[in-house]
């Protein structure tokens, strides 16, 4: 923020803050509002926020203050209304991981279900892609959408997938660059009131939240991220919104494609009924979970036969490329499988023994498709939709000397040899039987669901700050 307009009171208030969160004493809401809203005028300076980030990326927030910096995140921009009309609209997030394509499955195939998806999604920085990113490897699709478009979209095509609007939560957008240059992006209360207070404020009427954990996560520890679903549910219920957050698995890459254009063909090649590994079983488990927050009363197995129907019928498919075409996407590009951005030049990297795969480092994964240009390491770069990686093998297959591991697909660079050489690297075989990691551990909701679901209600708990 400027820090041409600092004043010596919002000054002072903002040392009191610091001081106060230090030593465990709880910030009322109203303080919190003020720290947010003097910051985002520039009557707080930058050193002085990045202060009391630290502060609580070291010692926490309670669940109330959690709340109260969500509430001012909202109250900092402007609102919309997807929801609140005769059907209720869903909101799907991830906290993303290497292949994180899961979106771009999920938002068709619950549209597809008669239930509307509208998501507002970001753009990727390091080794985790955005959906943005996948998404404007599609020719004509337009992702700047204002909000009158959105509803339209909503109503004729059932589904919307666009661009962050800048109008909305602009003090979480000013509290995040400054949290991405300090070292304060991995708190739990932080991270919640940062992705809690824009599905707030685009107003659907419930919200799925997938949080990963694994080497491949914004939190790759399990209890972090557990804190951290647990949290987020409790801060939505906080603000009237269904939810439900899913503890999903990024101990290895997600499906097999990493790198946009990648993505989006093998996000269509499962809408089209086809089971690719590690992908297909996750989509159809949070699409039942869509279908059952948008129709309370839902029981699992009728869910999830809603899922499979459509599915295995390719109606997600469909759903997908009416969607497109609604938004822009120039008519007959999806339709046939290979015309999406590609690359001439494929290398195979192989196994140098047999065995059995132990472990796939995702984030060696992501950063080798990062280095060939599949993603930015700061904002505004531009990016490479053709380049990138397919994982022919997961961990717990079998391979033998000589066979592909995985396919690097390149321009023929000097980044695609260290790509191969670092791929080779993120492979661990051996002779032992690994334990493979499930793709759901865990499902935290404020409704009554299935199974092992953890049941929350609002009781005030400190929530962890560091990662
Ligand atoms: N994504 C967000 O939107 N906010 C965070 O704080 C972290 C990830």
């Amino acid at each position: 923020m400027s820090q041409a307009t600092v004043d010596a009171e919002s000054s002072a208030r903002a040392i009191a803050a610091i001081r106060r969160t230090r030593n465990g004493e709880a910030l009322a809401d109203v303080d919190i509002a003020r720290l947010v809203g003097d910051f985002l005028a520039g009557r707080v300076p930058d050193y002085q926020m990045a202060a009391w980030l630290a502060t609580v990326t070291a010692v926490g927030l309670s669940l109330a203050e959690t709340v109260a910096l969500t509430r001012a995140y909202v109250d900092s921009g402007r609102k919309l209304t997807l929801g609140g009309g005769a059907r209720p609209v869903l909101d799907k997030h991830s906290t993303g991981g290497v292949g994180d394509k899961v979106s771009l499955v999920v938002v068709p195939l619950v549209a597809a279900c008669g239930v509307p998806v509208g998501k507002m999604s970001g753009r990727g920085l390091g080794w985790a892609g955005g959906t943005i990113d996948k998404l404007e490897s599609v020719s004509g699709l337009r992702l700047d959408l204002g909000a009158a478009d959105v509803k339209r979209l909503l109503k004729q095509a059932g589904m919307v997938i666009t661009g962050q609007s800048a109008e909305l939560t602009p003090g979480d957008a000013a509290t995040y660059a400054l949290r991405d240059v300090t070292d304060t992006v991995e708190s739990v209360p932080l991270i919640a009131a940062s992705i809690v207070a824009k599905k707030v404020a685009v107003g659907a009427d419930g919200l799925l939240l997938d949080v990963k954990t694994g080497a491949g996560a914004l939190l790759p520890d399990r209890a972090q991220a557990a804190a951290l679903a647990s949290t987020m549910v409790q801060v939505a219920m906080a603000f009237g919104l269904p939810c439900q957050a899913v503890l999903t698995d990024m101990s290895q890459p997600l499906g097999q494609a990493v790198g946009n254009a990648l993505e989006v063909e093998e996000a269509l090649t499962a809408l089209r009924g086809i089971d690719v590994p590690g992908l297909t079983g996750l989509c159809r488990e949070l699409a039942q979970r869509m279908l059952q927050i948008a129709e309370p009363g839902l029981d699992t197995t009728a869910a999830e036969a809603r899922v499979d129907a459509a599915w295995r019928g390719g109606f997600g498919h469909e759903q997908f490329l009416r969607w497109a075409r609604a938004q822009g996407a120039q008519p007959g590009l999806l339709d046939r499988p290979g015309s999406l951005p590609s690359t001439r030049h494929r290398t195979a990297v192989v196994a140098d023994r047999s065995g059995r795969v132990q472990e796939i480092d995702p984030r060696a994964v992501g950063r080798a498709a990062l280095r060939m240009g599949a993603g930015r390491l700061v904002h505004g770069a531009r990016i490479d939709p053709a380049v990138g990686v397919v994982v022919h093998r997961r961990v717990g297959d079998t391979v033998a000397h000589g066979e592909a591991l995985a396919e690097v697909h390149h321009h023929g660079d000097d980044a695609a040899a260290a790509a191969v050489t670092a791929l080779r690297a993120a492979f661990r075989l051996s002779d032992e039987v690994p334990i493979t990691p499930p793709l759901v551990y865990e499902v935290f909701t404020t409704a009554e669901g299935s199974g092992n679901d953890r049941h929350l209600s609002t009781t005030g708990t400190h929530q962890e700050g560091s990662a």
